[in-house]
């Protein structure tokens, strides 16, 4: 497929409909960027497994796409109950922890055991308690030692080990839990490009994970995923922690008002931009698509208005990890990529204006986009730290970004970022003989052809000092 014009980059969430070789080569071939496991619902040997499969076909295919480690982080969930069943409204509940199998108590009433065993502490009469995304509602009446009498307020059926959430309350449950690292050290031995840390309620939240992958010599990019009201709170500065932000709106949702969601992702969106740091709109992006082979229409303005807002990923979770139609799906992003993509040529300025760059560098690299915008041109850029693309990818122009470096693992990581195509060669000593290589991997990939004028940014010897450089080329 043809991918060389579109800007937004697309995660896919791989489970049981898309973890064959052939889903996942349609997959590539249908232009996914990323795959993400979700390590709530997967276990190491399958993780190793799906790790290895997904590169084979990248390289069967000759597309290479980055992995996604995305890391439960502190999750309150109920414990086993026997069978499924049905709240009532008004209902008296309690939650327990450490009782056994979820029941009837010798009083009538019924109750669940939780998994944490701090529940009872956290928790405050008044507050709510939210089972299953918010399908079930009750409201605290009384704590009694660990047991956390409720009123049902919405009824629902009540299942095996379903996720809690507990708007406004400050969980005390560590950032990076024991299974936590245990995935940790399993995505560093696979060399995996990035980890998503769910629940990250505050900038240290980032900078531990960091500092774990560090010590075990990892270079992988963390990712915040804002799901609650405190990270909301500390927005700012979790978006300056992080190497990049998921607005992960399934929990979100749940644990703010939904009307405020649309007003959170427009200023995390923003505020990522103009911190330049990529990120990424999550969740129910097409989830009739898990049924249905079409979108609904408020779907397709969803994500449209992702694109609009100049996000550099959108997400499918569901559609693709147990829906009907996953190569549909990303073919359903793609067209409306390239639609509202197209219109931004003739409504959105060519280049960021408002994004404030500090370094003088940076600087250079806008006047460089700005001279390439002047010409019709595509930008290179040669990167070992990812520096260049990055802050380019943040000015959001309006020409292709090409990134070349020699770096692995950073060559996968660039694909986050909108409008950069990162291509990985070998640097050689000669900066000129490194340019006509990347030229000549232009050519060959077709992303452009002979005669196409090209502004290169990359650093040159003058005399014996090595300088940053902005030049005018032709390929
Ligand atoms: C979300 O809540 O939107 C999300 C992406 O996280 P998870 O799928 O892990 O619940």
């Amino acid at each position: 497929m043809n991918k060389t014009t579109q800007k937004t980059k697309i995660i896919f969430t791989i489970g049981p409909a898309t973890e064959s070789e052939e889903k996942l080569e349609a997959l590539i071939n249908e232009g996914v960027d990323i795959c993400r496991i979700n390590m709530a619902h997967a276990d190491h040997e399958w993780t190793a497994k799906i790790v290895k499969r997904v590169r084979a076909v990248c390289e069967k295919v000759g597309r290479h796409i980055a992995i996604m480690m995305d890391i439960k982080g502190p999750e309150v969930r109920t414990c086993d109950v026997e069978e499924t069943f049905q709240l009532e409204e008004n209902e008296i509940f309690y939650f327990t922890y450490g009782t056994g199998i979820g029941g009837t108590m010798p009083d009538g009433n019924r109750r669940v055991d939780v998994n944490y065993p701090d529940f009872y502490r956290d928790i405050a009469v008044g507050n709510t308690v939210l089972v299953d995304s918010g399908l079930i509602r009750l409201e605290v009446l009384s704590i009694d030692g660990t047991d956390v009498k409720c009123k049902v307020i919405i009824p629902g059926p009540l299942g095996k080990r379903r996720h809690i959430n507990l708007p406004g309350v400050r969980v005390k449950l560590p950032s990076l839990t024991k299974k936590d690292q245990g995935d940790v050290d399993v995505g560093v031995d696979l060399n995996i490009e990035f980890f998503a840390l769910s629940f990250v309620r505050e900038p240290k939240d980032i900078d531990m994970l960091k500092n774990y992958i560090s010590n075990k010599n990892s270079e992988a990019k963390v990712i915040a995923k804002i799901e609650d009201q405190q990270a909301i709170t500390n927005l700012d500065e979790i978006i300056k922690a992080s190497d990049g932000l998921m607005v992960a709106r399934g929990d979100l949702g749940v644990e703010c008002s939904f009307e405020e969601l649309p007003t959170i992702q427009s200023r995390a969106i923003l505020k990522c931009i103009e911190e330049t740091k990529p990120v990424i709109v999550a969740t129910q992006m097409l989830e009739s698509m898990i049924d249905a082979p079409m979108p609904t229409r408020a779907e397709i303005s969803d994500i449209a208005n992702a694109i609009r807002e100049q996000s550099d990923c959108i997400m499918l979770s569901g559609e693709t990890t147990i829906g009907k139609y996953p190569v549909e799906c990303v073919n359903t992003m793609n067209r409306i990529a390239d639609k509202i993509e197209a219109e931004e040529l003739t409504t959105r300025p060519a280049i960021r204006e408002d994004i404030q760059l500090r370094l003088p560098k940076s600087k250079m690299l806008r006047s460089a986009a700005r001279l390439a915008i002047e010409l019709d041109a595509a930008i290179v850029v040669f990167t070992r730290k990812g520096l260049f693309p990055i802050k380019l990818a943040s000015l959001r122009p309006q020409i292709p970004i090409y990134a070349f470096t020699d770096q692995p693992m950073l060559f996968k990581q660039l694909l986050l970022l909108r409008g950069v195509e990162p291509f990985f060669i070998d640097f050689v000593s000669d900066h000129e003989a490194t340019i006509q290589k990347a030229f000549d991997a232009l050519k060959e990939k077709k992303w452009s052809k002979k005669g196409d004028p090209i502004v290169v940014v990359t650093k040159m010897y003058a005399g014996d000092s090595l300088i940053d450089t902005t030049q005018i080329r032709e390929i």
